[in-house]
């Protein structure tokens, strides 16, 4: 049997490593083994490596101090280190401004908030993604400690103007601490934290959505934010998160924000690349809907809901074209649930089971997405064949659908 060519358009659940990463990485597995905190010269150079990559993670934020980045194993410790460090550091204060369709690494953090007596208000947001500046502003209130929401989000790639949402809160009230979950732009998009972010005081990101590995993350922490330490230990990190720090990942991460910068031209295409395909399925698939179409997106993701049939099912048909793409968030397959993301965006119940992300890279080529948009129209004409909700005989959704 033939096995077509892979077509990887998943790029928002992870990343291949790229070459000059793993190549960055390399020299920690060998000689360079050395524990960043010991005394003697070996070692030393190996901090001098760590002190190099914070640097230019530090560069990569918008040339903010060196001394606010804070390395982490992934987005979800970052998250985590922000809402509990926050609280922690401000036990007055008793409630949190987040959204509903935040990932489940902030979601499940403020449920757990909620479990221990604070206060979450969860803003909806509309058809297209988006959050009524109107409600965040009545959102804030004289006990808010924390307002936690995402730059961009993993499964429409919305993005939202945090910059300006930062500045609003401090001008409510200089106390508040505005977090922001940047996993989905880090890398596609600027992160400028002395500039359009400069009142954004923790931000949160991952290795491996930028073509690092799994495993390495980042929190940014501007200086004077109150934030108590939530993994004790040694003195790593400014006493900010104890353990020894993983450098080869580091050195990884570090190469890997070099490379975004070097890639960001490559966004305008992949950003070209993704319109043409939407327009392309908008002609020749009937009934899809394209999830934030309206709203500003990041450049590599494009959802769509297909009403009448099941997202797996069209994932397993991709696939077996070479395609792999994903249904929603990846964290939360494995569930037969809709995405609490597509429910909150209120997608038509015929077209909710039917979503599908395609994300891509910058590695995703002209001819990748060519195939994507010449197979994608059969996948779905050949499931609707398959679907109760579909009147085979006129070649069109059933009349009067329970439910719909
Ligand atoms: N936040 C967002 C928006 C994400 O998309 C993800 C991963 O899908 C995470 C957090 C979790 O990232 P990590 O796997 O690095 O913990």
């Amino acid at each position: 049997m033939n096995t077509p060519p892979l077509i990887y358009a998943d790029n928002n659940a992870t990343t291949a490593v790229a070459p000059e990463v793993a190549e960055a990485m390399q020299p920690f597995f060998g000689g360079a083994y050395f524990n960043p905190s010991s005394m003697y010269e070996p070692a030393l150079q190996v901090a001098e490596a760590l002190k190099a990559s914070r640097e230019t993670v530090a560069e990569f934020l918008g040339g903010v101090p060196a001394s606010e980045v804070v390395f982490t194993s992934c987005a979800t410790e970052s998250n985590n280190a922000a809402v509990f460090g926050v609280a922690a550091a401000n036990p007055a204060r008793r409630h949190i401004v987040t959204s509903a369709v935040e990932h489940p690494a902030v979601l499940e953090v403020c449920r757990e908030m909620q479990r221990r007596g604070y206060e979450v208000t969860m803003l909806g947001v509309d058809r297209q993604g988006r959050i009524a500046v109107a409600d965040y502003v009545r959102a804030l209130r004289p006990d808010t400690l924390l307002v936690t929401l995402m730059h961009a989000n993993n499964e429409t790639g919305v993005v939202w103007p945090v910059g300006d949402w930062a500045r609003i809160a401090k001008e409510t009230d200089p106390g508040i601490v505005f977090h922001t979950d940047a996993t989905q732009t880090a890398g596609k998009m600027p992160l400028d934290l002395a500039g359009a972010l400069k009142h954004v005081d923790l931000l949160s990101f991952s290795g491996h959505k930028m073509h690092a590995p799994k495993g390495v993350g980042a929190l940014y922490v501007r200086r004077g934010t109150p934030l108590r330490p939530y993994l004790l230990g040694g003195h790593q990190e400014a006493g900010r998160r104890g353990g020894t720090e993983n450098v080869a990942y580091i050195a990884g991460l570090a190469r890997a924000c070099e490379l975004a910068q070097a890639h960001a031209p490559d966004m305008a295409r992949i950003e070209k690349l993704r319109d043409g395909l939407q327009a392309e399925l908008l002609k020749t698939v009937p009934h899809v809907e394209v999830n934030g179409a309206e709203a500003e997106r990041t450049p590599n993701t494009l959802n769509l809901s297909c009403h009448f049939i099941e997202g797996e099912a069209i994932l397993y048909e991709l696939i077996s074209y070479g395609i792999c793409a994903s249904t929603g968030s990846a964290c939360s397959s494995g569930s037969l649930e809709p995405s609490h993301v597509l429910k909150a965006l209120g997608v038509p119940f015929t077209a909710m089971h039917g979503s599908i992300r395609l994300s891509f890279s910058a590695y995703t080529t002209e001819a990748e997405v060519k195939r994507i948009a010449e197979v994608f129209p059969k996948v779905v004409a050949d499931l609707r064949k398959m679907s109760p909700y579909w009147d085979q005989k006129n070649n069109r959704p059933r009349e009067n659908i329970p439910g719909a």
